[in-house]
């Protein structure tokens, strides 16, 4: 997506978080919002308030479109239209992106104020509704709710299998009851791993998950950072699948 990409990057640019200050929050990690609306000027108007509050946005208008797009590119909340063209609706694709595993947060925008509708919805898996038309204000406050409750799960001492111990409060890991020191990108790429176990992910996808658009990145920036984790904790922790990408071993929470 490079004009997209471009743009965003031009807009953000100077306004990413220090490293220094935010390394003790999950929430340091840039959130990635995808939205999906056919209407033009809803979709700009919530792209831009959207972006102006720090979210990146990547913005489809059809069901089709987001479903090769989350294959690409990884977010963190998705906001859905539930009238959509191209034979596809919300529900539909609310369905699909939960059949193919993705599990972040949903919240559906509707013109329909039934409740009907929203039962279907939260049947389906979303975690929130807003029927149009809606407040921004509201918009926002929905999503950082979304964003709260996603963080808290974090909030606790993450066990994986019986030696591997990530407390995300203050960020630190134990193995074998012995502290690592990682640095704050390799503990963000560490957590995204576990918590997308089964996954796999090519490098591009991993450095997006690291860095803002636009941020310079040296092309062995993940290579080095994966090496650096398979060493401070053990070297089959990560595993190369040649010519795609990484997977975590598969470890029980
Ligand atoms: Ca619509």
């Amino acid at each position: 997506m490079p004009g997209r990409s471009g743009a965003l990057a031009a807009r953000k640019s100077g306004n990413l978080p220090d490293q220094s200050l935010t390394a003790n929050f999950p929430e340091s990690l840039i959130m990635r919002v995808l939205l999906v609306e056919d209407d033009s000027l809803l979709g700009e108007g919530l792209e831009t308030a959207l972006t102006h509050e720090n979210y990146q946005v990547y913005w489809c208008r059809t069901a089709a479109e987001a479903l090769k797009v989350v294959d690409l590119q990884v977010f963190d909340l998705f906001v859905l239209d539930i009238g959509l063209p191209g034979g596809m609706d919300g529900f539909g694709l609310l369905e699909n992106l939960r059949k193919k595993q993705h599990r972040q947060p949903v919240l559906l925008l509707t013109a329909r104020d039934s409740s009907a509708d929203k039962v279907k919805g939260l049947d389906a898996g979303a975690d929130d509704y807003l029927s149009k038309p809606f407040d921004l204000d509201e918009l926002l406050a929905r999503l950082r709710a979304l964003q709260r409750r996603a963080v808290n799960r974090e909030t606790t001492v993450l066990n994986y299998g019986a030696d591997l111990k990530i407390d995300t409060l203050d960020r630190s890991v134990t193995y074998r009851n012995q502290p690592v020191s990682l640095s704050r990108r390799e503990y963000d790429l560490l957590l995204f791993l576990l918590e997308h176990q089964r996954q796999i992910f090519s490098k591009e996808q991993l450095e997006e998950r690291l860095y803002a658009w636009g941020d310079e990145v040296a092309s062995n920036a993940v290579e080095v950072h994966i090496h650096n984790i398979r060493k401070k904790i053990y070297s089959q922790l990560i595993v190369t699948v040649r010519g795609v990408g990484y997977v975590i071993r598969d470890i029980e929470p």
